[in-house]
């Protein structure tokens, strides 16, 4: 079913085209029904599967088409999120979504000053995105009233939990005690989620999507097994093959995401890294460059990717294996975005074997191998062939290392 026979406001209509969103995702196909009729939905979905259009486009068509509550309050919905960027990407969408349809979203975080935020709080807010910090400071200070709040959504549940943000939770559900709808999304679900979700929706719909595969159905991703010392030189290569592509490189450390970018420049091509050794500044004008295309390779540790929306990211590389096996699942969700496909190669050595079982075991399953030994080449063309990937010259890289390797083996 298309966006286009949805009952939603021609100005939404509108917006949804202008974005390119024809046709909902799976999770916002079974979200968007149960939003509109008033009722909780606690929704579990992959990462990059389109959750914040799954809240945003009912949330707007809902605030758009009624008259706001009787009270005390200046804000309608509260969404929360965990980290700054987030904040900003999420009120980026509303604000996309919300054009023309007069439905004012805003967004408050810390780190910043708050005198802009208090003076966009003077009017009544129809959406307020926010951190937990800054908005208990901007309540406490008088400036957000929450007495008549409609709808309730905790976004990123699971990294709102990582980051212990629970406490602020449970407060939230103190200060809003009346009757109010409440959406919770997240990427992953626990025992601690799940106990948290039912402690704050009332008889909910639930909905999950493919609760056995925590990786979208729209990420091809496999293993190859690649000694250390070697791993820049099929990087290289992925490189060199796709030129047109956006890849994001992750590594385990900044020293080695620097000693990457320092390979990859040897052979003239141009990189970015970002890491916690990079002000908010830099990372934010690395991100724009990556964002926008102008340099196609960013290489990344960990920290500054999660949740973080990137458009068309076609590969993600795994050039170290993450040491944290959900942090597989973080990484690899920065491709196949949206109803996009992406693909994802994970470089594994012989010294990362145990942290690829670690992986596995929280996948609970094993990851497609991209195999080096001569046996299984021909069965991994043949699943390229299948899924129209060019691995064929990897493989023949891969076929070459090999036969180095026996070489080596026999001088010695
Ligand atoms: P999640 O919160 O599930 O990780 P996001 O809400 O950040 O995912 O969405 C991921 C990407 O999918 C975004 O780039 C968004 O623009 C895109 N997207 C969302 N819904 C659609 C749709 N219906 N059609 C096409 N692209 C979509
Ligand atoms: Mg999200």
């Amino acid at each position: 079913m298309k966006f286009s026979s949805y009952n939603l406001t021609p100005q939404i209509k509108g917006n949804l085209e202008g974005l390119g969103f024809k046709k909902p995702t799976d999770i916002q196909y079974k979200t968007i029904p149960p939003i509109m009729r008033r009722e909780d939905v606690l929704a579990i979905a992959q990462t990059g599967t389109g959750k914040t259009a799954a809240f945003a486009i009912p949330i707007i068509h809902i605030l758009q088409t009624t008259p706001a509550r009787e009270g005390h309050g200046n804000v309608r919905c509260l969404v929360m999120e965990p980290t700054h960027e987030l904040a900003n990407q999420i009120t980026e969408v509303f604000q996309q979504l919300g054009k023309g349809t007069g439905v004012f979203s805003s967004c408050v975080i810390g780190g910043v000053d708050q005198a802009p935020q208090i003076k966009k709080l003077e009017r009544d807010i129809d959406i307020l995105v926010a951190t937990p910090g800054r908005m208990f400071d901007l309540i406490s200070q008088g400036h957000i009233n929450l007495q008549s709040i409609e709808i309730l959504v905790l976004d990123e549940a699971d990294h709102m939990l990582d980051l212990g943000f629970i406490h602020d939770i449970r407060q939230l559900t103190k200060i809003i005690r009346h009757k109010h709808q409440t959406l919770f999304f997240s990427a992953t679900i626990n025992e601690e989620i799940k106990d948290l979700a039912y402690s704050l929706v009332n008889k909910p719909v639930r909905i999950q999507l493919s609760p056995n595969d925590p990786v979208s159905k729209n990420i091809d991703h496999s293993v190859a097994f690649i000694e250390m010392d070697d791993k820049r030189f099929f990087l290289e290569r992925i490189i060199t093959e796709h030129p047109e592509s956006k890849i994001l490189v992750f590594v385990r450390t900044k020293v080695r995401a620097e000693r990457v970018f320092k390979a990859l420049e040897r052979v003239n091509i141009a990189s970015l890294t970002i890491h916690s050794d990079k002000d908010q500044k830099e990372r934010f004008e690395v991100m724009k460059q990556f964002k926008e295309g102008i340099i196609k390779i960013l290489i990344a540790t960990d920290v500054s990717a999660r949740g973080i929306d990137i458009p068309n990211v076609e590969y993600v590389v795994n050039y170290d294996l993450p040491e944290v096996a959900e942090n597989y699942v973080h990484r690899v969700g920065r491709t196949g975005r949206g109803t996009k496909k992406g693909i994802a190669v994970s470089f594994c050595s012989p010294e990362e074997k145990e942290v690829l079982d670690e992986i596995q075991g929280y996948l609970t399953k094993d990851i497609t191998v991209m195999a080096i030994e001569k046996e299984l080449y021909d069965e991994t063309v043949a699943i390229s062939e299948a899924s129209e990937h060019d691995w064929k010259s990897l493989i023949e890289e891969a076929n070459s290392f090999e036969q180095k390797k026996k070489k080596k083996g026999k001088k010695k």
